[in-house]
């Protein structure tokens, strides 16, 4: 008989995605003890082999099915495949967006420098560590520029005169600026991801990917979800929807026999919850619960 089957999942072992990575793995049931420096750990509670290498290895794992799954940045994996002529769409499952990760790759340049559009950088020099997303984009219109290569601190390169301006990865924008620079396009806007191998998996692998896909989607969902329980008169409920624009499904139950006083039931998501207490009680909500929500599953 076949040993039970399990699957691989590649996430970067040390960087800006590592923490998020593994506790959205916890979140989803797979534990594992990150405690030697091994590459493969081997989690207890779901079929499941957590491989820890460098977030620019990944794509290439999962493109070639050394690892079933992965979890990436967008950036990365379309970089990383395009310098290997891999189109990413046709090569790579992207089974869910995670909500983390959040960046864009960008142009910036000098800030005394004049800049009135792409053609500005018509034979400029361009330093980045995305070669081919930066290529892509210059070429997208029609620009000629040339790209200087570097692996890190692309941010120095115009006060070292290696370039005239740089193409990087932007959070915030504060490293620009204190190095002195404006950002002027946006070329890539990036996340986490969860992606699949497109090479055939056996019946029973694939049912582990697809049960493992859909705990992250619960998991993913329910990111900056609150379940808010109140009670308050009918005649209050037109209001209540008008504070609560993105309020999913209520659930309305009348209390007591007249039904003039009902519990509303819902979720609520993205916002500032005290604000959102104040204005339920002033049109009159009462004993108003919020409580977090952990899984959302259709
Ligand atoms: P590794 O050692 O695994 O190669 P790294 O240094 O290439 O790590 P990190 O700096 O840890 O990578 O970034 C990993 C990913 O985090 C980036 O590719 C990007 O998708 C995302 N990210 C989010 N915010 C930022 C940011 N401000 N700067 C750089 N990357 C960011
Ligand atoms: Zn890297």
């Amino acid at each position: 008989m076949n040993p039970t089957p399990r699957v691989r999942i590649a996430i970067q072992k040390k960087g800006r995605l590592s923490e998020r990575s593994v506790e959205l793995l916890r979140r989803c049931g797979v534990d594992f003890d990150v405690r030697t420096d091994q590459l493969l750990f081997p989690s207890s509670s779901f079929p499941i082999d957590v491989m820890l290498v460098r977030d620019d290895d990944i794509p290439l794992y999962v493109y070639e099915g050394i690892c079933e799954l992965g979890i990436v940045g967008q950036n990365v994996l379309e970089e990383t495949l395009a310098a290997r002529a891999v189109n990413v769409a046709e090569n790579v499952r992207t089974l869910t967006a995670l909500g983390f990760g959040k960046c864009r790759l960008a142009i910036a340049v000098p800030k005394g420098d004049r800049y009135d559009g792409a053609k500005t950088l018509d034979g400029k020099r361009l330093a980045t560590s995305y070669p081919q997303l930066l290529g892509r984009y210059l070429k997208s219109k029609g620009v000629t520029a040339s790209c200087v290569e570097m692996n890190g601190s692309v941010e120095i390169a115009p006060a070292l005169q290696l370039a005239d301006g740089i193409c990087d990865l932007v959070q915030t924008g504060s490293t620009l600026v204190a190095n002195g620079l404006r950002e002027v396009e946006t070329i890539f806007e990036s996340q986490a991801v969860l992606v699949q191998t497109q090479r055939p998996l056996e019946p029973e692998k694939q049912q582990l990917v697809r049960r493992l896909e859909q705990r992250v989607v619960g998991v993913t969902r329910a990111v900056g979800a609150k379940y808010v329980m109140m009670n308050a008169p009918r005649s209050a409920l037109e209001a209540i929807r008008k504070i609560m624009p993105g309020m999913e499904s209520p659930s309305v139950i009348p209390l007591g026999d007249d039904g003039q006083k009902v519990a509303v039931h819902t979720v609520a998501r993205e916002t500032d919850f005290w604000v959102l207490v104040e204005q339920l009680k002033a049109v009159g909500a009462s004993s108003i619960l919020i409580a977090p929500v952990e899984k959302i599953i259709d």
